[in-house]
């Protein structure tokens, strides 16, 4: 209702209190409906982002809980027949020095393989670490390759395998501890599951702003069934078991693996069974 009061006056509003509260009831009904829907859009809102920012989270600890679940597992083995065996002996009746001579060197046999498992674990957990290794410093391939073949060749003239080096200087920015793992594991690879007075191949080649570098075997090479799997942890393919008396942990390619990944880098794979393997590694300048 709006009067006028007075002549020359300003005009006032008398205002009908029972439309003010109804006015009053009606913005309270709608602010409250307003903050509801504010609130509950803006819950869902927060759900769907923590899920964004968590998810990374939870694979995480899924990760780290499968880890932790396969490696325990392969301790067990080794330790299951240590045990096994140290029982049998202890039944015994009369148990002769020579038995127990072959017991013991049969435990450090396992005791050995515990020990290596160990050492590539703790490799896998130091390069798990993003960034972990933050030391890079301008490193030379062929300075890395020259110390790795070094290290590898008795492993190699046990059978026989001549390692073809054709690694050229080429300066990189990376991790000489973490680069020298790499190769140590492929050239380590190649040697293992190479034939008998075969060759190996270590190549480097310059692709523009990247070299890469190829490790070649004619070995027994990787069937294709295995060919997605062999960088997963603990990964053995059935033609390493079966054909070879190698022992391993299936853990190598995905330090490896990890490694390349840590230097911003690729690696990839090329096999045909019984004609042999070439991975390539491509790493940025
Ligand atoms: P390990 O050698 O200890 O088993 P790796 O992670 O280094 O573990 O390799 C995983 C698997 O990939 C091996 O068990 C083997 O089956 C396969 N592999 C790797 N390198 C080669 C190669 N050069 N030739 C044939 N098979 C290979």
């Amino acid at each position: 209702e709006l009067r006028l009061n007075g002549f020359g006056s300003s005009p006032t509003l008398l205002i009908d209190p029972n439309l003010l509260e109804d006015t009053k009831r009606r913005l309270l009904v709608s602010l409250f409906f307003m903050n509801g829907a504010i609130f509950a859009i803006s819950g869902i809102f927060g759900y769907f982002l923590a899920g964004i920012t968590l998810n990374p989270i939870k694979e995480m600890v899924d990760e780290q809980n499968r880890f932790i679940s396969d490696a325990s597992h392969e301790i067990n083995t080794p330790l299951t027949s240590l045990k096994l065996a140290m029982e049998v002996f202890l039944r015994k009746k009369n148990p002769k020095l020579g038995e127990s001579k072959i017991l013991i060197k049969e435990s450090i046999g396992e005791v050995d393989k515990l020990q290596s498992l160990n050492q590539s674990l703790l490799r896998l957990a130091k390069f798990e670490v993003p960034n972990g290794h933050s030391d890079y410093e301008l490193v030379d391939i062929k300075e890395i390759a020259d110390n790795t073949i070094s290290k590898v060749n008795p492993m190699a003239r046990q059978k026989n395998i001549k390692i073809n080096n054709f690694v050229e200087s080429q300066k990189i920015m990376g991790n000489k501890y973490a680069l020298g793992e790499l190769f140590v594991v492929l050239l380590d690879n190649a040697i293992k599951y190479g034939n008998k007075n075969g060759s190996v191949w270590i190549v480097s080649t310059r692709k523009k702003d990247k070299v890469e570098i190829s490790v070649k075997d004619n070995g027994i090479g990787i069937s294709e069934k295995d060919m997605s799997h062999i960088f997963d942890r603990f990964y053995r393919a059935d033609l390493a078991r079966t054909k070879t008396e190698v022992n391993g942990y299936g853990l190598g390619l995905s330090i490896a693996k990890k490694i390349v990944e840590m230097h911003h880098g690729n690696i990839s794979v090329e096999s045909k069974v019984n004609e042999g393997s070439t991975f390539k590694v491509l790493l940025p300048i």
